[in-house]
């Protein structure tokens, strides 16, 4: 028998074979348009932090003001330990920022997914989820045990065809079942938008449950920035939205925005709340500013400088495998297909002082890698024109780019 490590190292050159193998690269600067990495400056297109509040003076303070006043743990669970007023202090926000009765934060987005939809779900309901929804829904509808189906990405026949056997064939074993659907509004690979009106019609039609994660959205579409919801008018109409606290709003958490006995339930049976730690103060205090920061004219300015600069790259798209698709998206996605060949496009990007991260398998499917490029408010038009002049000089045809 194969030793331990000798086993992993075997499964690491399977996985290296494939063209799949990936590594953390050390950076030595804050997140932000450049990053410090290898002894060298790069322009960072890698980054969720949309509006540059990461490290923005405003949420630094707040994060430093929650420290001194509630340390840097937080001791437990919010159950166990009780809830400290930085926890109450950003659900209050959020619920008003969203226009719900009530919000709940987990430690990430991640654990609120986890936590939420298997709090929902058992095995006799049914989970219906969009082909593209990001690794933390995926994951959470398996964990629950519900009948797991997938619809064509924003398909909505696909969808009627899964909401309308839902309806007939699992309530005739289970009359108590209850089929939720799950989408993005925003996807994270893609940038492209669900159709989140039709999408709340069908479910409504077929009495199903809605949740929508927001993760790349909230804070930067609507009025008020509180995301695509907003923007088309559904929010009230959707059960669940969820999001994360660690991207346009700059600190780290995630969240659940809905009605008072949601969250009720919730901080009973979500286990992923129940039995973690809570978030330390100062991410929540960084988040309250990020919320607040979102709100106001300046994160406004921000969001338009964003989406202007990512019209700038849509505009001069002449590059091959770029996606039309999803206009006003910071994420721009260009598919390069072969694993390998992704990777030695972001070497090239790297060679010319561009951070863009390679995509791939399990992330997208195989065969699909691609560069994301994220575009964000701290980006110059400098910065725009060099991503331009490298992504133009990309060789992204069929010969390997390393050869
Ligand atoms: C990033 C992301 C998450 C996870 O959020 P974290 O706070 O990073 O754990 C969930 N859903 C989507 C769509 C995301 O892009």
């Amino acid at each position: 028998m194969l030793s331990f490590n000798a086993e992993l190292r075997l499964r690491l050159d399977s996985i290296r074979q494939q063209g799949l193998f990936r590594e953390l690269r050390g950076v030595d600067s804050a997140q932000g348009p450049r990053l410090q990495l290898g002894g060298r400056e790069l322009i960072n297109f890698s980054s969720n932090d949309y509006l540059g509040l990461a490290n923005h003076p405003a949420l630094k303070e707040a994060a430093i003001q929650s420290v001194e006043r509630y340390g840097a743990g937080s001791g437990g669970s919010r159950l166990l330990c009780g809830s400290l007023a930085p926890h109450q202090e950003l659900e209050a926000a959020l619920a008003a920022f969203k226009g719900t009765e009530a919000a709940l934060t987990f430690s990430t987005g991640y654990a609120t997914a986890l936590g939420t939809i298997t709090a929902l779900l058992g095995k006799d309901d049914v989970v219906i989820l969009d082909k593209l929804v990001h690794a933390c829904i995926v994951d959470a509808a398996r964990l629950s045990g519900a009948q797991l189906r997938v619809f064509k990405h924003n398909d909505l026949n696909d969808l009627a065809d899964l909401l309308q056997w839902a309806d007939s064939k699992s309530r005739i074993k289970h009359p108590a079942s209850r089929t939720l659907v799950v989408t993005e509004s925003v996807f994270s690979m893609d940038g492209d938008h669900a159709p989140l009106k039709e999408i709340v019609t069908l479910k409504e039609k077929y009495g199903a449950w809605l949740m929508v994660d927001e993760a790349h959205a909230t804070g930067l579409y609507g009025i008020q920035r509180r995301g695509r919801a907003e923007e088309l008018g559904v929010s009230e109409r959707i059960e669940i939205q969820m999001g994360t606290l660690g991207k346009a709003i700059g600190a780290s958490g995630g969240y659940v925005c809905g009605s008072r006995v949601l969250v009720d339930f919730l901080v009973n049976r979500a286990r992923s709340f129940i039995f973690s730690t809570a978030p330390v103060p100062a991410a929540s205090g960084a988040a309250k500013a990020g919320i607040r920061l979102v709100q106001s004219s300046e994160g406004d300015q921000r969001k338009r400088q964003a989406m202007r600069l990512a019209s700038l790259l849509q505009q001069a798209a002449t590059v091959s495998g770029m996606s039309p698709a999803a206009p006003d998206s910071l994420i721009v996605p260009i598919v390069v297909g072969e694993e390998s060949n992704a990777v030695s496009a972001a070497t090239e990007m790297r060679e010319r002082g561009l951070f863009v991260p390679a995509i791939r398998y399990p992330t997208v499917a195989r065969g699909s890698a691609r560069l994301r490029l994220t575009i964000t408010a701290t980006h110059s038009e400098a910065d725009m024109a060099k991503l331009l002049g490298a992504l133009k000089a990309l060789d992204l045809g069929t010969s390997p780019l390393d050869s």
